[in-house]
């Protein structure tokens, strides 16, 4: 099968049904790791979102992929709540302005997309790489995106070493103490527990990485 060298409007709604689908499956993980770290909800909350976003995406799953990302972002803010709906809607708004206009994006495109919705990640949230938080999946796998880009690697491989990265930074939360969010006034306590954020995170890259390869 020939390498994809873009991200077709078609693979981003893929891509979507799958993330959904392994959201789906590690619900429960997700409250579980909350219960540790917060108030259990997380993987409730992130249900609640992929249904939102399974309602809305096919009215406008014709448009360019900006339209179907700010339609997303857009229900994830009004739809998801906790702390995680504004920040996960944020980085959708963000990433649809890269997208806007575009019905294929290259690695390059890519790239610029998901660092821009990290980067609006920590602007709403004000968290750092560190804090314990979303961000510590998220900000690897953009800097792995970010060093691609400057070598010739296909989309797929990327976005493969893109969701390596982010495993590691999920991985490494289980040793931060949290400085953001409920996980704070756990302190201590958190230690040897994954942030449920960066779990996600991770899935969301994985999927992605996953949809394109396949
Ligand atoms: P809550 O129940 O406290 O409203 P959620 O359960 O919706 O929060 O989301 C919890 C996740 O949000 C955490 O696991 C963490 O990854 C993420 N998070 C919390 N605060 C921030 C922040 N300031 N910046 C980025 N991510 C954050
Ligand atoms: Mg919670």
């Amino acid at each position: 099968m020939p390498q994809m060298m873009t991200l077709t409007r078609d693979t981003v709604l893929a891509w979507l049904a799958a993330y959904a689908e392994a959201v789906n499956q590690h619900a429960a993980e997700f409250n579980r790791l909350d219960s540790a770290l917060g108030d259990g909800d997380f993987g409730a909350s992130m249900q609640r979102g992929v249904q939102a976003i399974a309602a809305k995406v096919p009215a406008v799953a014709d448009k360019d992929i900006g339209t179907i990302f700010k339609t997303i972002g857009m229900t994830l803010v009004s739809t998801m709540g906790g702390t995680s709906g504004p920040l996960m809607g944020t980085l959708f708004i963000q990433m649809a302005g890269v997208a806007q206009g575009k019905d294929a994006l290259t690695l390059a495109d890519v790239t610029d997309m998901f660092k821009a919705g990290v980067d609006g990640i920590m602007a709403r949230g004000k968290a750092q790489v560190g804090d314990k938080t979303m961000l510590d999946a998220f900000g690897p796998a953009v800097d792995a995106l970010i060093a691609a880009k400057d070598r010739p690697e296909t989309l797929g491989q990327a976005l493969g070493c893109a969701a390596e990265a982010a495993q590691a930074g999920r991985d490494h939360t289980a040793t931060l103490v949290a400085k953001k969010g409920r996980g704070s006034y756990v302190g201590e306590r958190g230690v040897g527990h994954i942030d449920p954020g960066a779990a996600n995170a991770y899935l969301f890259i994985h999927t992605l990485a996953e949809t394109v390869t396949r």
